[in-house]
């Protein structure tokens, strides 16, 4: 069990990694800490967290763990904060979307990552934020990704394990570089592609009725276009490269769709759609 758990920025994931731990009996004392004294306010009151300061240097004072939650622009600032503040044997990690831009930068400021960061990245989430929309079971069967460096310390590499471990979450390790590949693909083009077509169909003429009349496909497709721009600005700006070679490829696909369009290439059509069907349905209910 962990003693005494500091979270910054106990929004969805820090709060909901909280409401976990305390479910499975994992942790004994929360303090957490934002910006935003209204938002630990609510945190208190739902019971999440047992402890709000509102100074970051001061939150991680007693901290066992530390867990950065905030958005991934705002980690390496946190981190600079808290390096000196903390105990000994105290071990810091992220729950950040990108990885590899926050190593480098630590790698930039410390000279390499200090041995007591674990870099991580629960692949679990909804398109809601903030504290009250946490919940217990969002890992449970989950896959956490841990992304240690070859400085990172052993014994805090399995502290972190074992706290995701106790929300139910599968946790799996990863070469940052490889992790950064894999999310660009999965998570990041896909809500690049959700925020431009709602950009796309929000500019047109006929956008009032095209929302109106919108059926359950849009609404599939576009709801990860509610999620927080802050989070995603960051993401984008965290893992751009990666992001612009999968739209790019992206554009090749759709070029091809286009000609298929064009040339009313019927076979070449149903093969696409054929295929993509038969490769979801292998991967998802
Ligand atoms: P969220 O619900 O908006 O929570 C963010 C938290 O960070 C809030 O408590 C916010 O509180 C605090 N915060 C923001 N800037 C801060 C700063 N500069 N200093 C201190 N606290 C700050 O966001 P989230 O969805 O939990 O995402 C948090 C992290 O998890 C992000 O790095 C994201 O990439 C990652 N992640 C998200 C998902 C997802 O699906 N949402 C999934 C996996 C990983 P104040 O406004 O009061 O400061």
């Amino acid at each position: 069990m962990i003693e005494n758990l500091t979270v910054i920025g106990p929004g969805l994931i820090g709060g909901s990694l909280i409401r976990a731990l305390k479910e499975n009996n994992g942790v004994k004392n929360v303090t957490a800490c934002s910006r935003n004294m209204n938002n630990l306010d609510k945190a208190l009151k739902l019971g999440v967290i047992d402890t709000a300061i509102a100074d970051t240097a001061t939150a991680v004072r007693e901290a066992d763990i530390v867990v950065i939650a905030t958005p991934v622009g705002a980690i390496l600032e946190v981190f600079k904060t808290i390096k000196d503040q903390l105990k000994p044997q105290a071990v810091v990690t992220d729950v950040g979307s990108v990885k590899m831009s926050l190593i480098r930068e630590l790698q930039a400021e410390y000279g390499d990552v200090p041995q007591f960061f674990v870099p991580a990245h629960p692949v679990a989430g909804t398109e809601k934020s903030g504290v009250e929309a946490s919940f217990a079971s969002l890992f449970a069967d989950r896959k956490v990704i841990l992304t240690p460096t070859a400085n990172t310390d052993p014994d805090s590499l399995k502290r972190v394990r074992d706290m995701w471990e106790m929300t139910g979450a599968k946790v799996i390790e990863m070469d940052g570089e490889w992790h950064d590949i894999i999310l660009s693909a999965t998570s990041h083009l896909p809500h690049v592609l959700a925020y431009a077509l709602v950009t796309q169909l929000s500019s047109m003429q006929e956008s009032e009725d095209i929302f109106t009349l919108a059926a359950g496909g849009f609404r599939d497709f576009s709801r990860i276009a509610s999620s927080d721009a802050t989070m995603w600005r960051d993401i984008c700006l965290s893992n751009t490269d990666k992001i612009r070679e999968m739209l790019k490829s992206y554009q090749l696909q759709l070029a091809k769709m286009d000609k298929m369009l064009k040339e009313q290439d019927s076979e070449g059509l149903y093969k696409v759609f054929a295929n993509a069907k038969k490769v979801r349905d292998a991967h998802f209910e």
